[in-house]
């Protein structure tokens, strides 16, 4: 047998119950073998009847002396007690609805029950056990007691699959695990293994399944950690490896006459890093391995027009480009920006927008495909559908979060000479840890903002300032200039108080901005309403914009100088640092203004960081030590497979050490066919390039 059979092939599985556990992801051997368990039951200590608390956590083990069956309530809910005893005291055991037990529920029998002891019900301060976490009813006395003594895995289990139906089915793979009939390779190369000091893989999967004790559990868990992150970084690795070693990207000329032209049509010139992560782009698409980059800049940076120029750099090579925005709003906002520039100078640009007709789309394809268009905006959707281009050569794409390594990899499909791949991220995340996290791109950061900027300022007022706050939101408007209101929910919630956009809307237009023209975008508008108003405020139109997060990513609207953040204490800190780098792009002082509430100690940190630094970097720094890495990167794992034990929060120390030993297993340049067995097993979406060679 292999890991990657059905589980149907284990006894006891037919094809029902085996669509079941389909149900639960359950579907190959491999599937059951990292099924780990959510949390364990200690068996092995059972405590006497007479010793336990009520409050409790405990097992105990006792003989079953009485039965009761009683309805309750207007549905005649079937309440079955059972009295058991040890010799030491007696306990009620209580199950609802579950008529089915009845049977099985015998005086004399058996039990061993896990759960939270209460006094029981009218019971005069006698215990009671209900909602076990487990319990196990020994049916042929004299069966294996030693066995279910032990530590006893709790698994996700299902409605139709129940909690002793996995153990039943883990403990029959271990077993044929153990006697050589599944086979079940070790994937760590055992020099690694011996450095590390690891457990070997079947052993691991027996002690993280039915630990001898919680010193074993800590073992398994270490190993089978290190197992999951090290291939991952390994694929990674060896992905960016085959791509240098094998495939054929475009030789780019280095930079003629167009790039010139644009570079000297801009109105100002680039900061020094932006210089330098155009010059690392120019290195790059010169060589003959496709480019891989991810260039990461803080909100208003200037990533734009580096991918701009590297846009034109394509064309003027003979070759197409493609720049996939995460919304339609800011695909639009490139379009325009990108049009007005590159026109002129003869370069063909397209908006690929979800709007268009059936016909103007298909319309569209047939020009990309006859290469009657340069360069092609559009947001995703560009590479899910079946776009097809007459000559593609680079394509950029915003926002890494959203854009993963399989698409990366669909890219690499499409065409015979394989693309160049730009990735814009304004998600700063601590420099120690980008290597791993974009283990397959190459990375230049722009810190620099362009000079003359005005910093924001920063404020934070309670609520009782709102009136003062507003007036001046009016007077900067007077003055010409535009403002956001951003608010966290659409509309009022009672019970938290909190404002809702819709609130805010009409209080302030039908208040202190009568006559003044406001706009309310949010989530729950349909697409096209949305864009016409963000339209109408980027063209000067609306002055005041009430606003969910909607607006979070992207919008240049340099005009608009002033935001105020309703209930910002609402809002984490990376969320609050793209908001406020809506702002603060234009010559104008910019002011962004928090009302909070600030009601826990977290949220006063918060508050105090936004107000001290601007820094993207710096934010990003205190924000993984104001949440701890879990939850810091629990939004952050682009597109990298889901963990089934690694949590890359907690466990830092040893996604390092995984990552070091990948680094010097692909160095090692060892053919290792366990490997990339295992990755073809196991990560094939992410990794298809490198397994199906
Ligand atoms: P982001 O990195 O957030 O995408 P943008 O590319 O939208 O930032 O740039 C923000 C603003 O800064 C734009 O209006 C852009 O024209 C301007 N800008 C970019 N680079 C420079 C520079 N070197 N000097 C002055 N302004 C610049
Ligand atoms: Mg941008």
């Amino acid at each position: 047998m292999e890991l990657s059979d059905d589980i149907e092939v284990l006894k006891g599985v037919g094809p029902k119950k085996a669509q079941q556990l389909h149900g639960l992801g359950l579907c190959s051997l491999f599937d059951l073998l990292t099924h780990f368990p959510r949390s364990y039951e200690d068996q092995s200590s059972i405590t006497p009847i007479g010793r336990l608390e009520a409050g409790e956590r405990a097992t105990v083990a006792g003989v079953i002396t009485g039965l009761q069956e009683k309805r309750a309530g207007r549905r005649g809910m079937v309440i079955l007690t059972a009295t058991i005893s040890d010799g030491t005291g007696f306990l009620q055991l209580t199950w609802f609805n579950q008529k089915f037990l009845k049977q099985k529920l015998k005086t004399g029998r058996r039990i061993f029950a896990s759960g939270r002891t209460a006094y029981a019900y009218g019971g005069q301060g006698q215990l009671a056990m209900s909602q076990m976490t487990s319990f196990e009813i020994v049916e042929n006395e004299g069966a294996d007691m030693e066995a279910k003594c032990g530590i006893l895995p709790v698994y996700s289990a299902g409605e139709n699959v129940k909690q002793s139906m996995l153990r039943a089915l883990t403990e029959q793979l271990l077993g044929l695990a153990e006697a050589g009939e599944l086979a079940v390779p070790e994937v760590i190369p055992e020099g690694v293994r011996q450095q590390y000091g690891l457990l070997p893989r079947l052993q691991a999967c027996r002690q993280i399944h039915y630990p001898e004790d919680r010193q074993q559990v800590e073992k398994a868990r270490y190993r089978l950690a290190f197992e999951e992150l090290y291939l991952i970084q390994y694929g990674l690795m060896l992905l960016k490896k085959r791509r240098q070693e094998r495939q054929q990207g475009i030789r780019f000329a280095s930079c003629g006459s167009l790039t010139g032209g644009v570079l000297s049509s801009l109105p100002f010139r680039l900061t020094d890093d932006q210089q330098n992560a155009w010059q690392d782009i120019c290195n790059d698409m010169e060589r003959p391995v496709p480019m891989r980059r991810l260039v990461q800049g803080d909100v208003g940076s200037g990533k734009t027009v580096i991918a701009m120029l590297a846009l034109v750099k394509a064309v003027e090579n003979g070759f197409q480009g493609a720049m996939m925005a995460p919304t339609e709003i800011l695909a639009r906002q490139h379009f325009e920006s990108f049009s007005g520039s590159l026109e002129p100078l003869g370069i063909r640009v397209a908006l690929l927008s979800g709007r268009l007709t059936k016909k103007a789309k298909q319309e569209m394809y047939d020009r990309l495909a006859a290469h009657e268009i340069d360069i092609v905006i559009g947001t995703h959707a560009l590479i899910q559908e079946d776009v097809s281009f007459a000559n593609l050569g680079l394509v950029v794409t915003d926002e890494q979060h959203r854009f993963g390594i399989n698409q990366r990899a669909v890219l690499e499909k499409k065409g015979n000479l394989v693309p160049d791949v730009l990735v814009m991220t304004a998600t700063p995340i601590p420099r120690t840890l980008t290597l791993t996290v974009y283990g397959d791109l190459e990375v230049s950061l722009i810190r620099q903002l362009p000079p003359g900027r005005k910093p924001v300022r920063t404020f934070v007022r309670g609520r009782d300032r709102r009136e003062l706050i507003y007036k001046f939101v009016l007077e900067e408007i007077k003055k010409g200039r535009q403002a956001y209101v951003v608010c966290p929910l659409i509309e009022m919630n009672e019970d938290s108080g909190l404002s809702s956009a819709q609130e805010v809307y009409e209080e302030l237009t039908g208040g202190i901005f009568y006559g003044v023209k406001c706009g309310l975008v949010h989530g729950k508008l349909k697409q096209k309403e949305k864009e016409e108003l963000m339209q109408e405020f980027y063209e000067g139109k609306i002055k005041l914009l009430v606003a969910t997060t909607v607006i979070e990513v992207g919008v240049n609207v340099p005009n608009a100088s002033i935001m105020v953040v309703e209930n910002a204490q609402r809002f984490g800190l990376a969320q609050l640092h793209q908001l406020r780098g809506r702002i603060g792009r234009g010559e104008y002082a910019s002011y962004c203004i928090f009302v909070a509430e600030e009601r826990t100690e977290a949220a006063r940190q918060r508050m105090e960081i936004m107000e001290r630094t601007t820094d993207g970097f710096v934010l990003a720094e205190e924000d993984l030590k104001l949440r701890g890495p879990g939850q810091f990167f629990g939004s952050m794992q682009h597109g990298l497979p889901d963990l089934k034990i690694a949590d890359v929060g907690q466990d830092i120390d040893i996604l390092l050490r995984a990552r070091q030993a990948a680094m010097e297993t692909v160095k090692g340049g060892e053919g290792l066919p366990e490997v990339l067995a295992a990755l073809q097993l196991q990560y094939r979406e992410q990794f298809f390039n490198i397994t199906e060679n």
